[in-house]
């Protein structure tokens, strides 16, 4: 299998390679600040992005975007996450990309009306409520947050944390267990909540290696007490909450890993472009074989990474969950960002250090990708378990 049996959407791609360079990197430092003057700029961008056509390529038109599959999808982000602000730029970030789908695949038509078609327009932004500081995130059969009936009512009592842009948006997504006596999986259930509900007090933004964030890029305490939404407000039928969870996070775990791609290639052109322009020792870093060692493995690991990520998308748009390929993507494509991030540090020394290369900001972002949506451990436990699972049956794992 190589890249060229998955044709890319060339003339698309090229519009938004075209936007990235010309429009979006030579503003990062404005971006950067999360203040007005970047929200106002952000806006203005978005505003030439929809004139463009190319707004909300994470879902199909019929949802309100301009999707057209995983693999194109996957494609185009090899641009738009060359910056972390390019998804909310094109209109495609999370969590709302992925609240966006599942209220595509499980809302009422009341639902998408009232949140999915203002969401995927831009007008109003989302939250995921699942995390809980009390419980391991890595287990939510263990989630203590409850929405108990009261007659047309759902009343919901629980304590949230990284829940990522609650700070200024219209509603969550909060996952509640429902039925404690159910069996650990058919406990839960994603209820639709409006932020502005009495009892929904977004705590703080909880600052993370030291950024705080704004808006869209915090990462939120919440407390639900004594939270009233009616029944209509829940997301897909009771008890359901993991499958649509699971349904969410296949998904969305692939959208970080096409992003990742981009974080993966610009680290890799700064690495090499610096290795040849710095001189120590009487030659350039670029003649070092430690540093010869750094560029090529990074380019086997970023290309293995793409060709992973292109086959899990293209299974995807086949109608495959690829839950072996997701997980397996999601913990090695972590992994591979990070190392390729530091290793264009180190060939900067401590300039890398500095905010006049985006490779301090990039590692910062980038260290949460070995944990967001879970962490490497769990995926390899997938990974492994599954592929164990079909030798216990007697078959075995076929790679393809
Ligand atoms: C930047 C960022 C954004 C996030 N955004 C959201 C959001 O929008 N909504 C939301 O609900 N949550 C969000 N999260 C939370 C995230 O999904 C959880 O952090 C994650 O599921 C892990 O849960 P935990 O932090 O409670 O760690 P724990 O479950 O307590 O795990 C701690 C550590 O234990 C180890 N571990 C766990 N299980 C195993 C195992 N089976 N085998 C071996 N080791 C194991 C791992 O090393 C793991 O890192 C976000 C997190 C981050 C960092």
């Amino acid at each position: 299998m190589t890249t060229s049996s998955f044709a890319p959407p060339a003339e698309r791609l090229e519009q938004v390679r075209a936007f990235m360079n010309e429009r979006v990197l030579p503003n990062e430092h404005i971006l950067d600040q999360e203040n007005d003057e970047s929200d106002a700029l952000v806006a203005k961008l978005r505003d030439e992005v929809r004139e463009l056509g190319l707004w909300a390529p994470h879902v199909p038109p019929e949802a309100g975007g301009t999707g057209t599959g995983f693999l194109d999808y996957a494609y185009l982000n090899e641009q738009i996450g060359l910056t972390v602000w390019g998804q909310l730029i094109f209109g495609c970030q999370a969590p709302d990309a992925g609240n966006a789908e599942i209220l595509h695949m499980f809302g009422t038509e009341e639902q998408k009306e009232r949140w999915l078609f203002p969401l995927v327009a831009g007008q109003i932004r989302s939250f995921f409520s699942m995390t809980e500081p009390e419980v391991p995130g890595s287990d939510p059969t263990t989630l203590r947050t409850r929405a108990v009936r009261d007659g047309d009512d759902w009343v919901i009592d629980g304590h949230k944390w990284f829940s990522s842009g609650a700070e200024g948006a219209a509603f969550g997504i909060v996952m509640a267990v429902t039925d404690p006596d159910a069996a650990p999986h058919a406990r839960a259930t994603q209820i639709i909540v409006p932020a502005d509900t009495p009892g929904v007090d977004v705590v703080r933004a909880v600052p993370t290696m030291g950024h705080r964030g704004r808006g869209w890029s915090t990462h939120c305490e919440v407390r639900y007490t004594n939270v009233r939404v009616p029944v209509t407000n829940t997301l897909g039928a009771e008890g359901t909450g993991f499958l649509i969870a699971q349904k969410r996070l296949g998904p969305g775990r692939i959208h970080h890993v096409m992003r990742w791609l981009a974080q993966m290639q610009r680290a890799f052109d700064l690495m090499c472009r610096y290795s040849l322009e710095r001189e120590a020792f009487g030659e350039p870093l670029a003649k070092k074989q430690t540093v010869q060692n750094w560029i090529a493995d990074s380019y086997v690991e970023i290309q293995a990474c793409r060709l992973m990520t292109l086959d899990a998308a293209h299974k995807i748009d086949a109608g495959d969950e690829a839950r072996v390929e997701v997980s397996a993507i999601k913990f090695f494509a972590a992994k591979v960002m990070n190392d390729v991030i530091d290793r264009a540090i180190q060939v900067h020394g401590a300039k890398g250090l500095t905010d006049e290369t985006p490779l301090a900001h990039m590692a910062m972002m980038a260290r949460g990708g070995r944990i967001y949506d879970g962490p490497d451990e769990v995926h390899r436990q997938v990974v492994a378990k599954r592929i164990l699972r079909t030798f216990a049956d007697g078959d075995g794992w076929h790679f393809q």
